[in-house]
């Protein structure tokens, strides 16, 4: 039996985006449809302020934009590229393409290629989220994306210099000052001065989310990450300090960021409430973190640590924290999860930050059918075959009759029986 020490909104009660997104967003997207440029201008005007008609940032201005940041920030964003480049270098490795003689004279095969054109969407709304440019744009870098077009919108009018450098050290091809739903519809739709892509990959807030959800279709998406979720599991060997710092690291992404703590220690969880109450009021982002952890924040009790997991997997929280004497358990013992971080010497702001492995990560559940953006996202893996032995194809056009004709498909059973008459003993009926 599991009991809350503080009660949340529960694995189910997922945060739902505030009444009336979707309308906003189907409308935002009708709109850039039928008036493309002019009215992504206006969004842009209303939603964000922007007042600089020029959607795409020039080579010359970007030059002088990532020039006026400082050298120190410059090294970090290009330290940590380099680590984000080097594990999705080691995925793209292990995408091996194969080629395998099934039967004699029957070839069939598997490769990866890349997407042609991705629209790398760099959150910035409340803070200039300079990493998700790495994620996003690095990754496809590594995946051999020919075009990339990435976009951030300016954060209360200003232009986020950090975050552009990012954009433009990553190697994206085009960056735009564009966010929201304004910037995704012209991404996806194609509008007079922004080009159309092939896929839209990124995080966002709801209306982010939202605006590719619907948009699904004319163009591809990575995945939903909205917003961010996260979920520790601790034994009583836990540190209770670390549990209430990485809960409230998490906390502050949003008012809608669900951080919740699964313990078997009674005792731990009442000192993690007892220290969330004492560091939250000191923190500069109270005003975000605050909310989420009243209105989205929980604790729950339980027995041990297989009813932990079992709890956890219900959630499917996009990052799940293992604090207990053998965190790697958590690798065959949980199914549901964007990321694990694995005992108290790694966090979830590593991930976010430094670390190497890719951020953008499923929410709301999506963690049941799918992992984050990965280097495999954008490349599209597509088979082919091929049957050089004519008496080979004559076995399988026989095979191939009989099947179609089982679905009452006579055209595609003509295509069996033709060649089974051409090179095998069967004569066509037809
Ligand atoms: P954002 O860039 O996602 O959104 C800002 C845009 O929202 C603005 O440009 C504006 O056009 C639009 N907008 C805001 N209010 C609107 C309204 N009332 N109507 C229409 N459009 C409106 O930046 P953000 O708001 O800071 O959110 C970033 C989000 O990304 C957070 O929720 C964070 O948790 C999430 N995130 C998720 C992941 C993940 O992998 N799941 C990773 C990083 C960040």
């Amino acid at each position: 039996m599991a009991w809350d020490l503080k009660s949340g909104p529960g694995p189910t009660g997922r945060v739902e985006p505030e009444p009336g997104v979707s309308e906003t967003v189907a409308r935002v997207i009708a709109d850039v449809r039928a008036r493309g440029d002019d009215a992504v201008i206006e969004y842009a005007r209303q939603f964000d302020g922007t007042v600089d008609s020029d959607l795409r940032l020039t080579a010359s201005k970007i030059e002088e934009i990532v020039d006026g940041v400082p050298v120190e920030v410059r090294a970090d964003i290009a330290t940590v590229q380099r680590n984000v480049r080097d594990f999705a270098e080691r995925q793209l490795e292990s995408m091996k393409a194969f080629e395998a003689e099934v039967a004699p004279g029957v070839v069939l095969g598997q490769r990866h290629t890349p997407i042609e054109a991705v629209g790398a969407y760099v959150p910035g709304g409340r803070y200039p989220l300079l990493a998700t440019a790495h994620m996003t744009i690095v990754t496809a870098r590594v995946a051999g994306v020919p075009r990339v077009a990435a976009c951030t919108p300016p954060i209360r009018g200003e232009v986020p210099a950090a975050t552009i450098a990012a954009m433009s050290m990553a190697g994206a091809d085009e960056i735009y000052l564009l966010g929201g739903v304004q910037a995704v519809a012209a991404l996806a739709i194609g509008t007079e001065t922004i080009p159309s892509v092939d896929l839209l990959a990124g995080p966002g807030n709801a209306y982010v989310a939202e605006a590719k959800r619907q948009l699904f279709g004319d163009v591809g998406i990575d995945l939903t990450a909205g917003p961010t979720e996260t979920l520790i599991i601790a034994d009583d060997t836990a540190d209770a300090r670390i549990v209430a710092v990485d809960l409230l690291s998490q906390a502050e992404h949003g008012p809608d960021s669900p951080a919740v703590l699964i313990t078997t220690s009674e005792q731990l969880g009442l000192r993690v409430l007892e220290l969330i109450d004492r560091l939250l009021p000191g923190m500069s982002t109270r005003e975000l973190a605050g909310p989420a952890w009243r209105d989205h924040g929980a604790v729950h009790v339980v027995p041990d640590l297989a009813e932990a997991y079992a709890l956890a997997d219900e959630y499917a929280s996009e990052h799940v924290q293992i604090l207990t004497a053998e965190p790697r358990d958590a690798l065959e013992r949980m199914q549901h999860y964007g990321a694990l971080f694995l005992g108290e010497g790694t966090c979830v702001s590593y991930g976010d930050k430094v670390i190497g492995t890719n951020h953008v990560l499923p929410t709301r559940g999506a963690a049941r059918y799918t992992g984050g953006l990965w280097v495999g996202k954008y490349l599209r893996t597509t088979t082919y075959q091929e049957v050089t032995d004519r008496s080979a194809s004559a076995a399988l056009g026989e095979l191939c009759g009989r099947a179609a004709r089982a679905e009452s498909f006579e055209g595609h059973a003509r295509s069996g029986d033709l060649r089974a008459a051409l090179w095998g003993n069967a004569e066509p009926t037809w």
